[in-house]
């Protein structure tokens, strides 16, 4: 009994350990995912950002050149030609959308305080500059589908927009110079004239949220405006979700602002975790958060995974093998009680149900081992036949119950005088074998009368009869069979009864 426990708490301790195994490796492999995704993500992220600055670099490089072009040359831009007041809004301009008597060439809309309408020559080079950028506005707006506005602002207070809004939609205002765009990129704040990035804010034209790129134009030395442009957020939306990954990956700014992500958000909504490069942090909810950086002290990409969302999934994709090391656990269980059943069946096989003593068959299979090992000592071995004296008569002034019960005591009392290795059978009806081995002929002789008078040694069963057994004890030398040796004991036994009975003869030679 012990052995199956131990056996199927030794498989079931297997299965533990490799069911624990692989749901951690499980969670290793989402992990490692997610890992890979937040990189591959924050890289598309930041080549999307890099090519769209090179746009901006190249709009703000294209003004300044033509602006030294134009102030060399001193050859201006049509467009100046056409610049008039739109009273009704209190601006000068030049408009390209239609409706307004607009110049179709342009693609965008030109509006500035009365400072247009008594132009210095300075400001006709810079005008002249931004018109003869035209091509690039256009290329912007109808190349890369992501850019809602392209513009430049000026100190000199126009802006040029496009695409083309109508004046009575918007026009220049000095707020401009309070937007993002404008507040984070100029000289006083960004001394070095680098390109900005400036906060995540809503359209004021109605297009959603967005972020602008902004870049200083500056010529000899001389900050001039703005060069902007402004992306709406599906690509990097998109680019948050971008392949296989449990949990979100959310775009912050360098405030920890959010700018993207997949679910919906409040402008201003920040998410303020640690994070380091390349390690997981657990956060006291048990959140795991990655991080990468996408553009150096601007936007970072942080990746939540919530602890439920790890642990059910690694539930999840340890399924099916735990399913297959319960099935194996049941196996074993099986196999150990089939095993059990087994060595009962064959208990049952080779022992006699009355008696308990071996049967025909279990003597057959257990002596040889014995027989065996005697020979290789140089010994014999020997066989005592023993059978109960008169017993049809017990059985017949008793009753067969009272000989059940002669039979069984018998066999009893036969078990307790042998030695632990002696094999007593239960040979046939009222007939005992038993093979000894182990001794000499003085042992084997002394054995077979202690055997004899243990039954004769006082009464049995309910009727309290008295009792004897005659045998014929000889050795088992030949190296013929069990049945064969027996035919000697059975003509001993023969003689035993026909000399008086309760008695044992032998053919063993005197020691
Ligand atoms: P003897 O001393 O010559 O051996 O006389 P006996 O009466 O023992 O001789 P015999 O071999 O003729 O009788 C054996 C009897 O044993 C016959 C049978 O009814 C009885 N017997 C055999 N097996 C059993 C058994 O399992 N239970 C009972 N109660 N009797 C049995
Ligand atoms: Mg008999
Ligand atoms: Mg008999």
């Amino acid at each position: 009994m012990p052995t199956r426990y131990i056996l199927i708490g030794l498989a079931a301790a297997i299965a533990l350990t490799l069911s624990v195994v692989e749901y951690q490796a499980e969670l290793r492999g989402i992990r490692q995912a997610a890992e890979q995704a937040v990189q591959v993500r924050a890289n598309l992220i930041n080549r999307y950002i890099i090519l769209m600055r090179q746009n901006v670099y190249a709009l703000d490089s294209t003004i300044e050149d033509r602006y030294l072009e134009a102030r060399r040359t001193g050859s201006l831009a049509r467009e100046l030609e056409s610049i008039r007041p739109f009273v009704d809004y209190d601006v000068w301009g030049v408009s390209g959308a239609a409706g307004e008597g607009g110049i179709e060439s342009l693609s965008g809309t030109l509006t500035g305080t009365s400072v247009l309408a008594r132009r210095p020559p300075e400001l006709d080079y810079e005008l002249t500059a931004v018109f003869s950028a035209e091509s690039q506005f256009r290329t912007l707006l109808e190349h890369v589908p992501e850019v809602i506005w392209v513009y430049y602002t000026s100190l000199s207070e126009f802006i040029y927009i496009a695409p083309d809004p109508a004046v009575a939609d918007f026009r220049f205002s000095d707020v401009l110079y309070t937007k993002e765009f404008w507040s984070q990129a100029e000289p006083s704040v960004n001394p070095e004239g680098r390109q900005i990035i400036s906060d995540l804010y809503d359209d004021a034209y109605g297009q959603g949220l967005m972020i602008s790129l902004s870049s200083p134009v500056v010529v000899d030395g001389r900050f001039l405006g703005i060069a902007s442009l402004d992306l709406g957020l599906g690509l990097l939306r998109g680019a948050t979700g971008f392949g296989e990954a449990l949990g979100e990956s959310i775009l912050i700014d360098e405030n920890n602002r959010i700018v993207a992500r997949r679910a919906d958000f409040e402008l201003g909504e920040t998410y303020d975790v640690d994070h380091r490069e390349d390690a997981w942090i657990i956060d006291a909810d048990g959140t795991r958060w990655r991080s990468a950086i996408v553009a150096r002290d601007e936007l970072r990409l942080l990746h939540r995974l919530p602890r439920s969302t790890l642990y059910w999934n690694g539930v999840r994709e340890s399924l099916l093998v735990w399913a297959v090391l319960f099935a194996m656990l049941v196996l074993v269980a099986f196999s150990v009680r089939l095993r059990e059943a087994l060595a009962k069946v064959t208990t049952l096989m080779n022992r006699d149900d009355l008696t308990g003593l071996l049967n025909r068959r279990g003597i057959q299979e257990a002596y040889r081992p014995l027989r065996e090992l005697a020979l290789r000592e140089g010994r014999d071995s020997a066989l005592l036949l023993l059978d109960i004296d008169h017993f049809k008569h017990i059985n017949d002034s008793h009753g067969h119950e009272v000989g059940d019960q002669v039979l069984s005591t018998i066999a009893d009392r036969l078990q307790a005088h042998v030695r632990e290795y002696d094999l007593v059978c239960r040979w046939g009806g009222e007939e005992i074998l038993v093979f000894l081995a182990n001794g000499d002929a003085e042992v084997y002789r002394a054995i077979a009368e202690r055997l004899r008078q243990a039954v004769d040694a006082r009464p049995m069963s309910s009727a309290n009869v008295q009792v004897s057994v005659s045998g014929g004890l000889t050795l088992f030398a030949s190296d013929e069979s069990l049945v064969k040796n027996l035919q000697r004991a059975d003509r001993l036994l023969y003689q035993a009864k026909d000399s008086g009975r309760n008695r044992i003869v032998s053919d063993l030679p005197d020691v």
